[in-house]
């Protein structure tokens, strides 16, 4: 059995190049601490990348890869890049520099490594071209996407245009938890993550869901980070809202729960009752694990979790490598 990560990121190596040349990387300064981490800072945002193992080139990374038991990564760009604010002619060049070195990525060691692109995302014709080029030419299983399109929900007709093509082409979609809009809520201990990223994936879903674009796209396929947030948990409050207010329950065809299963959700919850809950909601078939690779906020061991886990043998398949395998099939 082929152990699949569905959620791990990269740093691009032509970002390490311009480190290296003293060159900004598509309007990103990047900076190096004494414990190897890499700072980007892209106007008024900076991040900090919470490992040094961001900075490992593809090939040294298959050695991590083997101590974390995972045979296949299915390899996105850090979001903390995703060029959603960017002008559109910088966003599209970004992308598609990108994609190429993640296809470059894969063609080197398809044994181990799979690949999402990446879209201009604010563009309906240069994302539709581009996400054509990621799955026809480059032969990549799909793209990933943040829970804003620069700052404003999902729920917009330009990227359900996009969606369309996503779906037509068969792509599979991680959607991500970009910079948290309620940053100046979150102050310390790290909430802005631990709090602000779940709401953020909470509200991409929340968005699709209602906006009525689930029910416009039947085949589409959406992995929601993290386990969906804190939407398997919300869902009941969605339901209750559907039957009291015309505003919710306006673009729907059926209550919110109902679209639950039209979603696939990563492992990554770090508790085994979270994760046996989402088993239970969504069904064992739409789980795929992930581990955030290489964030310290990421899953370790991720094959040792599940196998401690009291999933039946047959669940603990489809969840590890049978589930990724029938998602990531590129052509409906
Ligand atoms: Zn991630």
């Amino acid at each position: 059995m082929k152990i699949i990560d569905i959620h791990s990121h990269i740093l691009p190596a032509s970002l390490r190049v311009a480190y290296e040349n003293n060159e900004l990387w598509y309007g990103t300064k990047i900076e190096r601490n004494k414990e190897g981490r890499t700072i980007l800072t892209t106007g008024k945002r900076k991040n900090i990348m919470s490992t040094p193992e961001y900075w490992v080139p593809y090939q040294e990374r298959i050695t991590l890869m083997d101590d974390a038991e995972v045979d296949m990564q299915l390899l996105s760009l850090n979001p903390q890049l995703l060029r959603d604010s960017d002008p559109i002619e910088i966003a599209f060049e970004a992308c598609k520099d990108i994609n190429d070195e993640i296809a470059d990525a894969v063609s080197n060691r398809p044994d181990r490594y799979q690949g999402l692109g990446t879209i201009p995302i604010r563009d309906p014709e240069s994302s539709i071209l581009e996400l054509n080029r990621i799955m026809k030419d480059l032969r990549l299983k799909g793209i990933i996407i943040g829970s804003h399109i620069d700052h404003k929900n999902l729920n917009q007709e330009h990227f359900f245009q996009i969606l369309k093509e996503a779906e037509k082409l068969g792509a599979f979609i991680l959607l991500h938890p970009l910079s948290t809009r309620a940053h100046n809520i979150m102050g310390e201990y790290h909430l802005i993550n631990l709090i602000g990223n779940p709401m953020e994936t909470t509200t991409a879903a929340a968005n699709l869901i209602f906006s009525g674009y689930m029910d416009r796209l039947p085949n589409i396929k959406i992995c929601l980070s993290h386990a969906g947030g804190y939407l398997p948990f919300a869902i009941g409050r969605f339901d209750h809202a559907y039957n009291t207010r015309k505003d919710v329950s306006d673009n729907l065809m059926r209550k919110p729960s109902d679209y639950l299963r039209n979603f696939y959700y990563d492992t990554i919850t770090h508790s085994d009752t979270g994760l046996a809950q989402v088993v239970e909601m969504i069904g064992e078939d739409r789980i795929l694990l992930g581990t955030d690779f290489p964030a310290d906020m990421g899953v370790k061991k991720p094959l040792k979790w599940i196998n401690d886990t009291n999933f039946s043998h047959n669940t603990k398949a489809k969840i590890c490598s049978i589930n990724a395998e029938k998602a990531l099939k590129s052509i409906p």
